[in-house]
């Protein structure tokens, strides 16, 4: 009798996702988010369990959950240090790391400029409200500061945070923005950022329509960017400091050196790993 070998199924979005239902308000962007991480890995035809994401504090970083990859929910701010240190061990993994921009521009924007500057090989994914979502509703570094609001009454009068600027001032290879109601959209910047080798960076604006239902006019405002790509660090800067946000796509892609990643993979035992660290 002959055996019949059958080629392995396509993986679907589906393949990655768990069956953690999320805790997100209806018609956060999240979710949306959450639908092109999976149709990214789809297109890429990436095995579940060579998939890492990980993620700090706040609603966005509720993902890891939400996929069928290896997951790990840090603490706030330090998601970087801990895909750092993942992606450093297992080069063989590819590391999504996710979260909000309270999380990733406030405590954990020291993580965010070393992660650019190392130039290590992760996708970031930052999912920006302009607001920290997950406490309420305080005023987060991206935050107008004219957002006037209970907790700010009167706004902040502090100046926002520009993380493509900061990204590209860090030494990011890789900088895009996408948008959560352009789903196919994003999706393809996403798998174009697992792609890169390096560190690549993607802002996502993604409405928080519960303490910035004005958000919901995004989809008004975003549009394609006129412009395509560069790989000119100086260009990128005068496009990125004069648009108004609002561009959607890969603003920027470059080759440089990536940090050194181990050459041979940790062993599975335990007493293997800890002789190393044997003084
Ligand atoms: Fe989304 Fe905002 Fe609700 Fe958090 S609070 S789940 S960011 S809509
Ligand atoms: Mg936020």
């Amino acid at each position: 009798m002959t055996e019949t070998l059958c080629p392995p199924a396509a993986r679907t979005p589906a393949d990655y996702k768990s069956a953690t239902k999320p805790v997100w308000c209806p018609g956060c962007g999240d979710f949306t988010v959450l639908a092109s991480l999976t149709r990214a890995l789809a297109a890429l035809q990436l095995p579940p369990h060579e998939v890492a994401v990980v993620s700090g504090i706040g609603c966005s970083s509720r993902i890891p959950a939400y996929t069928a990859c290896y997951g790990f929910h840090g603490v706030h701010g330090r998601a970087l240090a801990a895909a750092t240190g993942l992606k450093v061990a297992r080069p063989d993994l590819t590391v999504v790391v996710t979260g909000g921009d309270g999380d990733g521009y406030s405590i954990g924007g020291n993580h965010f400029l070393h992660a650019c500057r190392r130039n290590v090989d992760l996708t970031y994914i930052v999912m920006d409200n302009h607001v920290y979502g997950m406490t309420k509703g305080q005023a987060s570094p991206t935050t107008e500061p004219d957002w006037d609001s209970k907790l700010s009454p009167g706004g902040t009068g502090v100046r926002s945070f520009h993380p493509l600027v900061i990204a590209l001032a860090s030494g990011a290879t890789f900088i895009a923005r996408g948008y959560s109601g352009d789903p196919g959209g994003t999706a393809d910047i996403i798998a174009q950022a697992i792609r890169h080798p390096g560190f690549a960076f993607v802002e996502i604006l993604s409405p928080c329509v519960t303490f910035r239902p004005e958000q919901r006019n995004w989809k008004q405002q975003v549009r394609p960017a006129s412009v395509d790509r560069t790989d000119d660090a100086a260009r990128a800067a005068r496009r990125i400091m004069t648009d108004d946000g609002f561009n959607i796509g890969v603003l920027y892609c470059a080759e440089r050196t990536q940090y050194p990643l181990r050459r041979e993979r940790v062993g599975g035992a335990v007493a293997a790993l800890e002789s190393e660290f044997v003084l």
